[in-house]
């Protein structure tokens, strides 16, 4: 499937839910507040659907998000749903990685292969002021609990943030050089909620890229499929460093991806305008022509950039919402 300026979509980012149990500083600072008559999440039914009709337009590959997306009880059944799907090649997850140590090997037996954990810090204390949680230990813990039940990719997220984080690019780079994984660090994106924050704790990826090449870290190719990071490796180094920076110039024109909210709602852009409801045409399989001629045309529309340097981020209050 193709937009309007001929950018593929091969990647669909689904929200299972916009609950939260952390108080990320970017994203949730004031933790996750229930609106009214909030409706419910897609079902595990609803989910099918709206993959298989993705699926079906040539997309192979679902990264499962949130808010947290391991907070659904039925999180393995739809992990299971979704990896059985015709077409989909590849189900990934992004997870804060508070169940990690206890579920990685039952996420992995569902069929998730590819998975994301957030680490802003490798400093407990620090990790505590930036997420609301003390649980730096039991996350690491997590992470070999990962790397034991053989996921096909492990990359550690690491949003960027001045004068908090960003003195701890060495030690990351060590963490991530004797070991088999990814590590992504993420510029801090503006959200309507975030303005002040993002104003005082911005940094530009490309300050890291001068200082992953000043260590001797080289760019590597771009993997098909691959979502936005820049990557880079070392001779003595086991793991790979990828940067993420939304802000740079031309970052959206590999943009391959597309998502869904937990309330079947599709987002073309992270940063665009409200979503475009789906969710009538999910409860019956016999509505799938329609969905997949509904998805098609609202793709074709999409807008070519963000217009994050006109400092518009859209209608998106913080990355929770819709899947970050
Ligand atoms: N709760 C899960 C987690 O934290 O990994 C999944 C959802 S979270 C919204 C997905 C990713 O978005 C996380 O890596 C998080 O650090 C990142 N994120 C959230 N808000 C952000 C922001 N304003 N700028 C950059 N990254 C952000
Ligand atoms: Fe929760 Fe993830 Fe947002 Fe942190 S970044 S508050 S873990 S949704």
């Amino acid at each position: 499937m193709f937009d309007g300026i001929g950018r593929r979509f091969e990647y669909l980012r689904l929200s299972l839910t916009d609950v939260c149990n952390f108080r990320c500083t970017y994203c949730l600072p004031d933790g996750y507040k229930k609106p009214c008559n909030r409706p419910a999440e897609l079902s595990v039914g609803e989910v099918r659907r709206v993959v298989s009709a993705f699926a079906r337009l040539g997309l192979w590959k679902v990264r499962l998000t949130g808010g947290e997306p391991t907070l659904r009880r039925d999180f393995d059944e739809v992990a299971r749903s979704v990896a059985e799907i015709p077409g989909i090649r590849r189900v990934a997850m992004t997870t804060n990685g508070y169940r990690l140590a206890e579920r990685a090997q039952a996420w992995r037996n569902a069929g998730i292969s590819a998975i994301n954990i957030s680490v802003d810090s490798l400093d407990p204390a620090r990790f505590a002021e930036i997420t609301g949680h003390d649980r730096l230990r039991e996350i690491l813990k997590g992470i070999d609990a990962a790397q034991k039940a053989n996921f096909d990719s492990i990359k550690l997220n690491a949003v960027l943030m001045r004068g908090v984080n960003d003195r701890e690019l060495e030690a990351m780079v060590d963490f991530v050089s004797s070991r088999d994984l990814s590590l992504r660090f993420i510029e801090v994106m503006r959200t309507n909620d975030n303005a002040k924050f993002f104003a005082e704790r911005h940094v530009a990826g490309q300050s890291v890229i001068d200082r992953l090449q000043a260590l001797g870290w080289a760019r590597l190719p771009r993997q098909p499929g691959a979502g936005p990071a820049v990557e880079f490796g070392h001779d003595q180094a086991k793991g790979r460093i990828g940067i993420i920076a939304p802000y740079s110039k031309d970052f959206c024109a590999t943009c391959n991806r597309l998502r869904v909210s937990s309330l079947g709602k599709l987002h073309l852009c992270l940063f665009g305008d409200a979503g475009i409801d789906l969710r009538p045409l999910l409860q019956s399989d016999d509505d799938e022509r329609d969905l997949i001629e509904r998805i098609c045309k609202l793709t074709s529309t999409k807008a070519p950039a963000h217009r994050l340097h006109q400092g518009n981020s859209g209608a998106t209050p913080h990355l929770a919402s819709i899947g970050g």
